[in-house]
């Protein structure tokens, strides 16, 4: 017999889920907590559920994360734990430890459609969307599995920022019941501002986003102008810039911050120069061609040879962030972390296909065997 994975529900729909059983949602409510705060997947464990729930839920239900290939720990402290979702593909979640908080990237796709030049994960091209539970799943285990390492009893993921594989506004019905889960008090209690989606541009989920589940929003925009983005982020041509900018503004009504982070990655010699710049600021400042409350957070390009692309020099993120900050436009230069275990954007499950590994990276990281869950 199948049995449901648990993991595959917000607490509405765990309390539906309950309801068929007959049980109240306030049982809903305890499962859920034991599931996504305790971590437990084993319904013996719940010890103030009543029994005869606990056998029900034995006949019909079960809760389990993603087989794990693989996990890698990086000299600077990143966790990368690559996960089967079976027929051959697998996804990447990334944990990046930093003074003041703990950020979880995850993964919404395995593969990607649109496509974009400059990010391995699109040259790999689509397999399948990630079910509510397998996105869930990803920081369910990493929560607990962190917490029981580092014996803290405190949160270890403060953020989670959907920036793994696929893109997660194309996925939109099984992302939504995922962020409730995490933005639950009775799940992982982030805040709408601690939880970041990250989208290529699909204006109308940007709009449907803001209405269900307004979290904070970064938008991944390469380009100061069509033409540009058109050959580097293939949507663009479905949602040209200023209609995708109109959607951030509408968005901004109703975002936990005030304000849309713009991702852009520096490619040398492409999208690099102070004249893109000076477009961007044309673009986005009070005025412009379409304003927006932003921000700017630069990525330097994580190279891969498909590409045909470099990362642009440092110097010239620098200065391309100088003219922007000059403009009055907060621009951060995004460090680049996990380098040695391929764990920074763009690089994610690249090593799914192409297994090989230079040596002396192996000798740099440490990988930790995997213990089942309890
Ligand atoms: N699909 C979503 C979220 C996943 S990609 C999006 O595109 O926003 C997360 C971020 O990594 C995006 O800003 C993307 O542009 C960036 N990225 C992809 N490939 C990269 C690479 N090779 N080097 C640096 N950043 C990359
Ligand atoms: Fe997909 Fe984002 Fe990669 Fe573009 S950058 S191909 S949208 S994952």
């Amino acid at each position: 017999m199948t049995t449901t994975n648990l993991l595959e529900f917000d607490l509405d729909g765990l309390a539906a889920f309950c309801e068929r059983l007959g049980e109240k949602r306030f049982r809903a409510t305890q499962l859920f907590r034991w599931i996504h705060q305790r971590g437990a997947s084993d319904f013996d464990a719940m010890s103030d559920l009543a029994k005869s729930l606990r056998e029900k839920l034995k006949g019909c239900a079960h809760v389990r994360a993603l087989p794990v290939v693989s996990e890698h720990v990086s000299s600077d402290g990143t966790v990368k734990w690559l996960f089967d979702v079976g027929d051959g593909n697998a996804v990447e979640s990334v944990f990046i430890p930093e003074d003041d908080r703990g950020t979880l990237c995850i993964s919404s796709q395995a593969g990607c459609a649109v496509g974009c030049r400059f990010c391995s994960t699109g040259h790999q091209g689509f397999s399948r969307n990630l079910t509510t539970g397998e996105i869930i799943a990803q920081l369910w285990f990493a929560e607990h599995s962190l917490r029981k390492r580092l014996r803290a009893d405190e949160r270890v993921i403060s953020n989670v920022v959907m920036m793994g594989m696929g893109e997660p506004l194309q996925n939109y019905s099984a992302l939504v019941p995922a962020l409730k889960a995490m933005l639950d008090d009775h799940g992982y209690g982030l805040s709408r501002r601690r939880v970041t989606v990250s989208t290529s541009g699909v204006v109308p989920m940007i709009d449907r986003l803001g209405n269900d589940c307004p979290v904070a929003l970064a938008v991944s925009l390469h380009a100061p102008n069509d033409p540009l983005r058109d050959n580097l982020v293939p949507l663009n041509r479905k949602y040209p810039l200023a209609e995708l900018l109109e959607a951030c503004n509408r968005y901004l009504e109703h975002a936990p911050r005030d304000f849309i982070t713009f991702e852009y990655c520096m490619l040398d010699g492409v999208n690099d120069q102070p004249e893109h710049a000076e477009e961007l600021i044309r673009l986005v400042k009070p005025g412009g061609r379409v304003g927006v409350r932003c921000k700017f957070n630069l990525i330097p390009f994580n190279p891969f040879p498909a590409s045909g692309l470099l990362r642009s020099p440092q110097n010239r993120v620098l200065a391309f962030a100088k003219v922007l900050g000059d403009a009055g436009i907060v621009t951060t230069v995004r460090k680049t972390r996990g380098d040695d275990i391929d764990a920074a954007c763009g690089q994610l499950a690249g090593d799914v296909k192409d297994r090989t590994r230079a040596a002396e990276r192996m000798a740099k990281q440490r990988t930790i065997p995997i213990k089942p869950e309890a």
